[in-house]
């Protein structure tokens, strides 16, 4: 038995993705290794209809709605690795080895949280400590918020002067680990945000609540809310392909089709871009999985033509 497609990861692009192929008839395996980027959160935001959902019911919903779509099975199981070309990819899992005639890879992210080496951060990750303002800031709008600045560029894209739609009274962090040029400095008083360079001892945390930023002159300066970008790297079983990446690190593909660089490999979701949140990867989960019907249908009428031509 071969698949025509095996899915890798079953947070809201692997099911997007299952659903669109489970609608088109095809024999889809989704894997799930249960390990989901936003695990730490007690609930999915600005998600039209699932505003406020936790993330377990929010995959349990995705799971329920593959049911009826006979051809679709889910199982929970983390792949190790993938061989093989297209139309011939073996796939192999915790619990034995299948195979596939595409891959949709649906990984996700892994956030480096343990790279932040402040004590409390670990802690706080996902209660008070945020990656995105659009997913936890109307919760805590008006409050004391800050901007951990890992390094000048997260700063000049413009980030912090964002929050200020949702905060009067948000401070950067720099930590005295880069030099912020004068320009940009100015740049973020002109928009109404503070810079604080001082080295940071520790976040104080209580029940994972942020209360307080104290630095190491053992100053302390209120903060309730904190925005961060950890550095993310892909899964292993990702990374073992080889595949071409953008200069960030996440997963090539073609704008068109999804198709990443190794022919009969789709990818969506996080791992493929820095626009991160549950409804894009969703959209592209739904997006490569129409590409992978298209291409197996187009592979099927070649294989006719040229059937007819012998
Ligand atoms: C703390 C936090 C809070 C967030 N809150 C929000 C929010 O409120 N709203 C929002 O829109 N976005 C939010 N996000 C972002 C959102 O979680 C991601 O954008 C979204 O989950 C990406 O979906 P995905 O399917 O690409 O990856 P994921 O949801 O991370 O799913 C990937 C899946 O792949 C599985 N997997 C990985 N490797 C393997 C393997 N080898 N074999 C089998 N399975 C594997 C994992 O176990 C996981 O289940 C948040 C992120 C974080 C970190």
């Amino acid at each position: 038995m071969i698949y025509d497609a095996l899915i890798i990861g079953g947070g809201p692009a692997g099911l997007a993705a299952a659903l669109t192929l489970g609608r088109a008839c095809r024999r889809v395996l989704l894997c799930d290794a249960g390990t989901p980027r936003n695990a730490a959160a007690t609930h999915i935001h600005n998600v039209v209809t699932r505003d406020g959902t936790p993330p377990a019911e929010f995959r349990r919903i995705g799971r329920a709605q593959l049911a009826p779509y006979q051809t679709v099975e889910v199982r929970d199981t983390r792949v190790e690795a993938v061989s093989g070309a297209r139309d011939g990819f073996a796939v192999k899992t915790a619990t034995g080895t299948v195979k596939a005639r595409r891959i949709v890879l649906a990984t996700g992210m892994v956030d480096a949280i343990e790279s932040i080496a402040i004590p409390g951060f670990a802690e706080a990750w996902g209660h008070s400590i945020y990656q995105c303002p659009f997913c936890h800031g109307w919760e805590v709008r008006g409050r004391r918020w800050g901007f951990l600045a890992l390094d000048a560029q997260g700063i000049e894209h413009g980030f912090p002067a964002m929050l200020r739609s949702w905060s009067d009274d948000v401070v950067v962090m720099t930590r005295s680990a880069f030099d912020l040029p004068a320009e940009q400095t100015a740049q973020l008083t002109r928009a109404g945000v503070r810079v604080e360079p001082r080295p940071i001892a520790r976040l104080a945390v209580e029940k994972q609540r942020l209360t307080h930023v104290e630095f190491t002159d053992g100053e302390r300066l209120a903060c309730e809310v904190l925005y961060a970008h950890p550095p993310q790297r892909q899964v292993g079983v990702v990374a073992a392909l080889g595949l071409d990446l953008d200069p960030l690190g996440y997963v090539k593909v073609d704008p068109m089709t999804r198709q990443t660089s190794t022919p009969g490999i789709y990818a969506a979701g996080d791992l493929t871009t820095r626009a991160q949140g549950a409804i894009f990867a969703a959209a592209t989960g739904s997006h490569a999985a129409a590409m992978v019907v298209h291409d197996l249908a187009m592979a099927a009428m070649h294989a006719a033509a040229d059937a007819q031509g012998r």
